[in-house]
């Protein structure tokens, strides 16, 4: 049985899967916000509430915000603030009494959606989170990609590539620089493009429910977003080239995306043809914890 957790800033949800992804328990608890210790304890609680309404013990994988050092093994990159700098593996795995893996939240969504989701069978896949922020996760033959620095495919704060008039330096992002991808195809992002352009505060469904209506800035605004994330992703084809790139997040439900953006992208990815396939995820949600229970692969499941 494999045990999933995906760590959020306000909710700490777990799921326990039989060895061939089917649920067995899933719980969800509020994240103790603000409170190192607690949400250690919440998180070895939600394992062993799976384990006593299951009946048997499971291999630990944990999906969190930012990523453990792998120079440190601290935590380091995560909006959940008092996270920082704190041992987790070390502590939970000291509860738990067994390994736990880490990884960061949008590989989770990456691998969770490679090896048994929308990409499944795909043998590279390029996982983008649009929501909140803007973030990116790789999964190479089922397996999450890290690297030394655990940033492997964040490429969130890189700046949006090919600029047009307007968009350098572009806005203020939250990590210190301007004109970072985040702050373009985010859910924020997009909102405040609208409002930038038309001066109206709109979210990002009532913008496309606007466009959807027939209204020519909405639809135009929608235009701006997908060709910038034809120019963000075709910046990833030409140095990971994946197989299939999956969209998560908020935004990922936008429908038109999968059709307008791939339509794009060609005229900036470095080939004659473009094969990679943009799709929407089949867990959706779920895809955080499924993958974190998924870094266990099959051969070292318990
Ligand atoms: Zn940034």
């Amino acid at each position: 049985m494999r045990i999933g957790l995906d760590l959020g800033g306000t909710k700490l949800e777990g799921i326990a899967l039989d060895d061939d992804g089917t649920p067995l328990a899933r719980r969800r608890v509020a994240t103790p916000r603000h409170d190192y210790g607690a949400t250690v304890e919440a998180m070895a609680g939600l394992v062993r509430d799976l384990e006593a309404e299951t009946g048997r013990r499971g291999t630990v994988g944990v999906g969190m915000p930012g990523a453990l050092s792998p120079a440190t093994g601290l935590v380091k990159n995560a909006n959940s603030t008092w996270l920082i700098g704190q041992p987790l593996d070390r502590d939970l795995s000291g509860l738990l009494e067994r390994p736990v893996r880490f990884a960061n939240d949008a590989n989770c969504f990456a691998l969770s959606e490679a090896v048994d989701g929308a990409a499944a069978g795909a043998r590279v896949v390029f996982g983008v989170i649009v929501g909140t922020g803007t973030g990116g996760g790789i999964a190479v033959e089922r397996k999450v990609l890290t690297g030394p620095n655990a940033i492997a495919g964040e490429w969130g704060h890189n700046p949006l590539p090919w600029p047009r008039a307007g968009e350098w330096p572009g806005p203020p992002c939250y990590c210190g620089r301007s004109g970072c991808i985040e702050t373009f195809l985010s859910g924020p992002g997009l909102a405040a493009d609208h409002e930038r352009v038309t001066g109206v505060r709109l979210g990002g469904e009532q913008i496309a429910a606007l466009a959807d209506a027939g209204d020519a800035m909405a639809e135009a605004t929608l235009r701006r977003y997908e060709r910038r994330m034809a120019r963000a992703l075709a910046s990833v084809i030409n140095v990971v080239d994946p197989d299939v790139i999956v969209l998560g997040g908020g935004l990922s439900k936008l429908g038109r995306l999968y059709v307008n953006v791939p339509a794009q992208w060609a005229r900036w990815v470095f080939s004659d043809r473009v094969d990679t396939r943009l799709t929407a995820p089949r867990h959706g949600d779920a895809s955080g914890v499924r993958g974190a229970a998924w870094l266990w692969p099959a051969q070292e499941a318990i």
